[in-house]
């Protein structure tokens, strides 16, 4: 087992790999940006080092800095967090040859995975269900012309490494394909350093179910069950949930199990979350592979009592994942509202300062990850996300009115944050069936 493990992240992620290292008995070095120096994770972790500025680029991002800690540390693998390096291939590569464990996958299933349109060709193989669209990447337009034909208008321009919700057109005739083909490679370009892009059928309503995965490096692989993540706003998951409402469980079972033969196939290791989008017949549709431990995590822990972080630890130790699939079961209901500090009121402009008063939800079936305390001021560098406030109950309608009265113990000011938007979700008829779809979110701000 490692004795030593450095944290390339910041903020409440951080703060949950020390939980778990500090449970393993695990030492823990974090890096730390300028704008972090007051970052009150800190003050839990064994050693911290300053590594750079606030620019992400000469701190969370930079290679060469986080490596060289690491080295002058003496550690034995390097935790990324969710975001900054966690998808970077090289950044594991560069782990690799300098004798530090990654905790996530090998750069080569990080690759095969992490590229969508590569991923696409190993869901095929795999019999996971993917979008109707182009095989391969789309490098000319009567390719995509054709293509477009035969799936049925409207379609997506996606890039291949895309991510963030960025890089994505939809074309609703074949003038807008044309036009949307060339701006799409531009901005994939720009944004990501690779124009390749590719089209897939785009569906007007859908939800957002994504499925847990786990791999090992004895080549066992198994799910953990669903998420929907259909609350979102601009591609960004506001509030997540497990088990999915009004899902087939034969279906939810079938796709579950195609989500672990990818893995397995892929000769992955560690945490990953393969993404789908689920039509109104509950037909599903492959998006993507995160190659890394999600935002949403704690949602899974909840339902399943498993501890994902030292679950990812164990794992880049050598170890084989320390349960089996028929161990595994769903008990109650989770829920995670992702606390922003941004102002629903003014187009969630960010809203970041200090925080004056504080004080955290708590009580029976309530769990707060969250960096911040009175005193903290938010730096506007990074992510507006300042805690997550997750839920357990025996059942969704429980879990709803948990959430409702856990979001109505938060005080959090004078910043402006996403808390009063939640809270007037938790009320909505729509949401309280289980009706949410990708847009709903959308529709519902625009009254
Ligand atoms: P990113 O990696 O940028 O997050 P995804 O492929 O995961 O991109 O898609 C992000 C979001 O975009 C989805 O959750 C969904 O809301 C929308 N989207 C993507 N593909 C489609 C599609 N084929 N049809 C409808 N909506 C889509």
């Amino acid at each position: 087992m490692f004795s030593r493990i450095l944290i390339a992240n910041r903020g409440e992620i951080a703060l949950r790999v020390i939980r778990a290292c500090r449970e393993l008995g695990i030492e823990t070095v974090c890096v730390y940006s300028k704008a972090d120096a007051d970052g009150p994770w800190l003050r839990l972790a064994d050693k911290t080092v300053c590594i750079g500025e606030a620019k992400a680029s000469d701190s969370y991002l930079n290679i060469p800095r986080i490596i060289s800690a690491a080295e002058v540390y003496n550690v034995d693998a390097i935790h990324p967090g969710y975001g900054f390096l966690s998808e970077n291939a090289h950044f594991a590569e560069v782990c690799r040859d300098c004798k530090v464990e990654f905790i996530g996958p090998s750069p080569e299933a990080m690759a095969r995975l992490g590229n969508k349109v590569s991923c696409k060709q190993a869901a095929k193989d795999a019999k996971v269900p993917i979008f109707p669209g182009s095989e391969g990447a789309i490098d000319n337009e009567p390719d995509a012309v054709r293509i477009a034909a035969k799936i049925g208008y409207p379609v997506i321009i996606k890039a291949a490494a895309g991510g963030g919700g960025r890089g994505m057109r939809i074309a609703h005739n074949e003038a807008a394909l044309k036009s949307g083909l060339k701006q799409a490679a531009q901005e994939a370009q720009s944004a990501f350093g690779d124009g390749s892009v590719y089209i897939e059928k785009f569906l007007e309503s859908a939800r957002h179910i994504e499925i847990q995965v786990f791999g090992d490096k004895h080549g066992n692989a198994l799910h953990l069950f669903e998420r929907d993540c259909s609350t979102q706003r601009r591609h960004q998951k506001i509030i997540e949930e497990g088990p999915a409402p009004h899902l087939d469980p034969r279906k939810r079972d079938d796709v579950a199990k195609s989500a672990a033969r990818l893995i397995k196939e892929a000769g992955y290791a560690g945490a990953a979350t393969v993404e789908f989008l689920l039509d109104d017949k509950q037909n599903f549709y492959m998006l993507e592979v995160n190659t890394r431990l999600q935002v949403e995590h704690p949602v899974t822990e909840m339902i399943t009592g498993v501890d994902l972080v030292k679950t990812q630890i164990l794992v880049a130790a050598g170890e084989p994942i320390p349960f089996r699939q028929r161990d595994l079961k769903v008990t109650g209901h989770a829920m995670e509202c992702r606390i922003n500090a941004e102002d629903p009121a003014k187009n969630f402009a960010p809203s970041p300062g200090l925080i004056e008063r504080f004080s955290a939800a708590g009580g029976l079936g309530v769990r707060w990850d969250s960096h911040v305390r009175a005193g903290y001021r938010v730096p506007p560098n990074y992510d507006s996300m300042i805690g997550k406030l997750i839920v357990h109950a025996e059942d969704r309608e429980a879990c709803i009115r948990r959430m409702e009265r856990a979001l109505a113990e938060m005080v959090v000011e004078p910043i402006k944050t996403s808390i009063p938007l939640q809270l007037q979700l938790m009320r909505n008829a729509t949401f309280r069936r289980g009706g949410q779809d990708i847009h709903f979110l959308e529709r519902l701000l625009k009254h």
